[in-house]
């Protein structure tokens, strides 16, 4: 077998926020350990880390506490989280806000006083998200970036996993790459592995997430046996930009604030509909925004494109220029004036709540394997506050970063890797090279619009069914389609079958828990079981894979720190 092989101690997968910043925390915890950064991507170019536009939520000034944060992301995660992971996110965020302007370098907006300026967000009863203008993410990205180039930390660029590997005896070995640049396959033994590839929803017709993401990490999970959480759980922003099938900038977000500030949205008969269906019109929460959009779509009121139009020269057109100038540039860039025209808008599949169950402390059921980031789940429930997913990101990779040296001390040793395992994984990577070449393209366009017709903004049994059978026949087609290129080196096509295939994998994952849940809370809305459910018994989905298929089960929430009907917040206790 044409395998290379490297060893290190810690190695991570990904270089968002969570990659990054556990790579910096474990070398600090012990400076002797050799830490490997993996990324499927250029260090610091890719992922959606870097693509934060609004902030950072975090409970720093006075007025605020730790207890409202904790009860807004309860409320909104509809008291599906686990209590003590999203205890976690609030309450380190402060320290973790600290240490980016401290120690990272990152400088963010600031009140006339000094203090830290937190702008409004939807979902939240205080003015917690801190920002450097509209483009925190690339503050906050390169600055880690710049940091872990500074430290002797080994950089595997480009590398895509593919597979985590266990020893004969069922502990973990190590990973499986492919260097996408060269074709080549390395194998790469470690002590300790981090699993930090952000998720990302990229399998639905219009989506945010950054192209790189292709829910690999999930998939791997998935296929090593573990346990995924809130499958169903897929968070749609209402304000995708809709430019036409020609361009990537079809599904990027308009932000948030567009519809804060008064915009209006208008369906394809020009008609303002917001009032049909909520009484708080364009300023109700995401999920209610891109249902009512989604209904106005279904009944064939839309603009050209298929969507909906944002208004905003009511507010003046130089005002909007002035506020939102990012926004209106991206706008013009596609051939729309948003400061004085119209612009089409549809619901856009955003993050993903779902992922690998871990524990605070962000281990796993598989000892030697820890989570963070958006490959984690638990933190958010059924919906995720704006604001709390770099704060979910750069909190739990710092703690992944403090935890893993500590596991490696008190386990220490490289596990051999099972050869049978390493040499199936090869030879499944390499499936699609044995066949002709065929239609890639076709099968990533019915994959979208599956998910987005049957398993998107609101589901029904029979279309969760129709969409679960059209999965089906959709792996058999890839797995029935090859590669025409045999060149292993930046093979893009290969990488985009590999990319399929994670894709169907996890869609299907994502139906079935879909079909599990006969409720509607938060991002997942069952037309055909609209109401909530009790809350008191709230249960959240399990999914694993077993010889016979992949299993859904569900399990009771606990209630460690609040109970619905009650509140951490003295004020309103009394
Ligand atoms: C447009 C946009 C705007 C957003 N705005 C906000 C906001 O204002 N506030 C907020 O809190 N959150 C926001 N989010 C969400 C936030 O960006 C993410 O939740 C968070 O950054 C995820 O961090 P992460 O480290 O888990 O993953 P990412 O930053 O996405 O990094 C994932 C990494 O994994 C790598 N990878 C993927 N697959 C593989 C593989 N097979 N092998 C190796 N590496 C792999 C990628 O290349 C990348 O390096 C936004 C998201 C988007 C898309």
């Amino acid at each position: 077998m044409d395998l290379e092989r490297l060893q290190t101690d810690i190695l991570i997968l990904g270089s968002g926020g969570a990659g990054l910043f556990a790579a910096l925390h474990a070398h600090k915890a012990a400076p002797e350990l050799d830490i490997t950064v993996a990324s499927k991507g250029l260090l610091g170019k890719c992922g959606c880390t870097r693509m934060v536009q609004g902030g950072y939520n975090v409970a720093l000034n006075p007025g605020d506490s730790v207890e409202r944060h904790f009860m807004d992301t309860i409320e909104g995660g509809k008291w599906l989280p686990h209590q003590e992971l999203a205890w976690t996110l609030v309450s380190a965020a402060i320290d973790r806000v600290q240490e980016l302007e401290n120690e990272i370098g990152c400088f963010f907006d600031r009140n006339p006083d000094g203090t830290l300026h937190g702008k409004a967000f939807a979902g939240q009863t205080f003015d917690r998200t801190v920002h450097k203008g509209d483009l925190t993410g690339i503050e906050i990205i390169n600055r880690l970036m710049e940091q872990v180039w500074a430290r002797p930390i080994r950089r595997l660029e480009e590398h895509r996993a593919v597979a985590l590997v266990p020893s004969k005896d069922g502990a973990l070995a190590g990973v499986l790459m492919i260097d996408v640049r060269t074709g080549a396959f390395r194998f790469v033994a470690a002590q300790a592995v981090l699993l930090a590839t952000g998720g990302g929803p990229t399998m639905y017709r219009y989506h945010t997430p950054s192209g790189d993401k292709s829910m690999d990490g999930l998939a791997m999970a998935l296929r090593a046996g573990l346990p995924l959480r809130d499958m169903e759980m897929v968070q749609f922003h209402p304000t995708g930009l809709l430019a036409g099938p020609d361009t990537r900038m079809t599904g990027t977000v308009l932000e948030e604030g567009l519809r804060g500030a008064g915009g209006h949205l208008l369906n394809g008969a020009m008609r303002r509909f917001m009032g049909d269906y909520d009484d708080k019109l364009e300023r109700a929460t995401r999920d209610v925004v891109s249902r009512a959009i989604d209904a106005e779509m279904r009944a064939g009121r839309t603009t050209p494109n298929g969507g909906v139009y944002i208004k905003m020269s009511h507010l003046g057109p130089a005002q909007v220029a002035k506020q939102f100038k990012g926004m209106v540039d991206r706008c013009r860039d596609c051939g729309f004036d948003l400061a004085g025209g119209l612009v089409e808008v549809v619901p856009t599949a955003h993050y993903f709540m779902g992922g690998l169950i871990c524990r605070a402390d962000t281990s796993t059921e598989w000892t030697g394997l820890f989570v963070a980031g958006e490959d984690a789940s638990g933190m958010h429930g059924a919906n995720r506050l704006g604001g709390n997913g770099v704060a979910n990101s750069t909190v739990f990779g710092g703690i992944a970063g403090d935890v893993m040296p500590r596991w490696i001390a008190a386990n220490p040793g490289y596990r051999a890797a099972d050869a049978a395992v390493l040499e199936a994984e090869v030879a499944r990577a390499l499936d699609p090279f044995s066949r002709k070449g065929g239609n890639l393209n076709e099968l990533r366009e019915k994959l979208l619009d599956t998910m987005w017709d049957d398993v998107g903004v609101v589901r029904d049994r029979a279309g969760l069914a129709r969409g679960i059978a059209a999965l089906d026949a959709i792996e058999a087609e890839l797995l029935a389609t090859g590669v025409a290129d045999d060149g292993r080196a930046f093979n893009l096509t290969w990488h985009d079958w590999l990319n399929l295939r994670s894709l169907t994998e996890i869609s299907r994952v994502i139906a079935l828990a879909a079909q599990k849940r006969e409720n509607s809370r938060g991002a997942h809305y069952r037309s055909d079981f609209p109401g909530e459910g009790d809350l008191a018994t709230s249960r959240f989905t399990v999914a694993r894979q077993r010889p016979a298929g992949i299993e859904i089960t569900d399990e009771p929430v606990e209630f460690t720190h609040v109970k619905p009907g009650e509140t951490l917040l003295r004020e309103a206790a009394e």
